[in-house]
């Protein structure tokens, strides 16, 4: 039996697509993007497309690795889960809960990172992060704009007269912006893109700033103004900072 289900990629991504799956006999034959879908348009992108082979491969991690003398070796998750719990109730015993650090960031997101959360909270209070080495200072940023962490709607770019894209490939780290923008721009918006690499997103923007690695941050802070900056034109008419 041939049947068409809605799911939604669990990346950990900012498009959040949605994703229409043809499932034959139970098993996933195809996915492709919603078309009904606002943001994703009835496409998605390259790695996602290409799911259904990691989904299925045969070299895909179904079963939990134990690492002796060097070498992994599967286990049954019965053996895996009864060496995690020995080891984490002994280091807490011995050295107290705030022993164990507690570490996990995106990757795929669902409700079971949450489940990870909690289960240390109970079992603790574990040792836990404080700050981000990934989104930290976008949410601090989004926080200082919007007083929210959660995403702004991507839709409130087509009210922007400018717009900046930071450090930000959209091409390939975030497809579905690339139709928005390109509405944006239809409706007047200026596009700057300011990185350390000339990328395919530099067709989309008015401007390419090409900061130099290493540059101090006092002086990034000053590219939105752009005119106390010293900066030179380099090939293609773009100012290097
Ligand atoms: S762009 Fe790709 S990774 Fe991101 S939500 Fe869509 S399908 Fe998932």
């Amino acid at each position: 039996m041939t049947e068409l289900r809605k799911t939604i990629c669990n990346r950990d991504c900012p498009d959040a697509c949605s994703i229409v799956a043809t499932v034959e006999d139970g098993k996933v034959t195809r996915i492709r993007g919603d078309k009904d879908h606002p943001v994703t348009r009835g496409f998605l992108c390259y790695r996602t497309s290409l799911f259904l082979s990691t989904q299925y491969s045969r070299n895909r991690l179904t079963a939990p690795l134990l690492r002796t003398n060097g070498r992994f070796k599967p286990v049954s998750w019965e053996e895996a889960l009864d060496l995690a719990a020995e080891r984490l109730t002994s280091i807490r015993r011995e050295s107290g809960p705030a022993a164990i650090f507690h570490y996990r960031s995106g990757g795929s997101l669902g409700l079971l990172k949450h489940l990870s959360d909690y289960f240390f909270e109970q079992f603790g209070p574990v040792t836990v992060k404080r700050g981000d080495i990934c989104s930290g200072a976008g949410d601090s940023a989004q926080e200082t704009d919007f007083g929210e962490e959660d995403s702004n709607d991507v839709f409130d770019l087509l009210n922007s007269r400018n717009i900046l894209l930071w450090g930000k490939n959209v091409f390939t780290s975030s497809p579905h912006l690339v139709p928005v923008l390109r509405d944006a721009k239809a409706r007047g918006a200026q596009l700057v893109l300011i990185d350390p690499v000339c990328h395919k997103t530099s067709i989309l923007c008015e401007e390419f700033i090409q900061l130099r690695p290493g540059l101090r941050s006092s002086r990034c802070l000053r590219v939105p103004g752009a005119a106390p900056l010293r900066s030179g034109v380099v090939p293609g008419g773009r100012r290097r900072a």
